[in-house]
């Protein structure tokens, strides 16, 4: 119905969710017309958990109760010293689930807005707040962009960057070849899965010199794609990479 889509809009967001009542992507109730947020509902995102405290300061992922992770944290002890820090704006839980998914699977490319607004509200350390001006989204396969007609990861780095005014380059990082499907694998698995699956394409490697790279997807589950995507990116010649994700995987933390 374009054309009534047309009018209604005349009319303004009011009209609009009288006709296309918007719901929400999590509960699938009704959005009341007082909220801004026409994807996710209020209450829903009250459900959406960040991540729990006491955490590790570089990864955020948790540390016992009165143990310092210094200077081995049994999550991010074995990094290379040039990943800095990892950030994710929420635990995966049952709504953050929904949420992401809708922006993966179901083209609801406007959760990307809401979605990067709280990862732009996270707090990361304040060198990288000085020092990372350039975001790069973890790449999907050509196969499944045609399939999608988007890659989710970059839709997030774009609005990241914008709301945090950093610069996205949104085609510094491919995807080699296809990996496959990461979700029925062992982590020692999914590792050997990734490796070498990332590259910089021919002569954009003088863009990373120097550079401190705030790496941006959707969810981080084991962390191996996104450490694949840093070494690749601090082997062309970045000099930090830091990670910005919406949702974390804590199996242990679970719903
Ligand atoms: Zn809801
Ligand atoms: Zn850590």
């Amino acid at each position: 119905m374009p054309y009534l889509r047309d009018v209604l809009r005349d009319f303004g967001d009011g009209a609009m969710d009288l006709v296309f009542a918007p719901v929400c992507v999590s509960c699938s109730n009704p959005i009341p017309t007082t909220e801004k947020d026409r994807i996710v509902c209020r209450l829903c995102w009250v459900k959406c958990r960040t991540l729990p405290h006491p955490r590790c300061e570089r990864c955020w992922g948790p540390v016992p109760p009165g143990q310092d992770p210094r200077p081995k944290c049994r999550t991010c002890g074995d990094w290379p010293q040039a990943v800095r820090a990892i950030r994710s704006a929420f635990l995966m839980g049952n709504e953050v689930k929904a949420i992401v998914h809708a922006l993966k699977y179901r083209g609801w490319e406007g959760s990307a807005e809401p979605m990067a607004q709280r990862m732009a509200e996270m707090a990361f350390p304040q060198d990288v707040e000085d020092e990372a001006r350039m975001v790069v989204p973890v790449p999907t396969s050509k196969a499944r962009l045609r399939e999608r007609g988007y890659n989710q990861a970059a839709l997030l780095a774009s609005a990241f960057a914008r709301r945090t005014d950093r610069t996205t380059v949104p085609d510094l990082l491919a995807r080699t070849r296809s990996t496959r499907t990461q979700t029925a694998l062992h982590p020692d698995e999914r590792r050997a899965n990734v490796a070498r699956a990332f590259s910089v394409p021919d002569g954009r490697a003088p863009e990373l010199q120097g550079e401190h790279v705030i790496l941006v997807d959707d969810v981080w589950t084991t962390g191996a794609t996104a450490l694949a995507c840093a070494q690749t990116l601090l082997d062309a010649g970045a000099r930090v990479v830091s990670v910005a994700t919406f949702a974390r995987v804590i199996p242990e933390l679970e719903r």
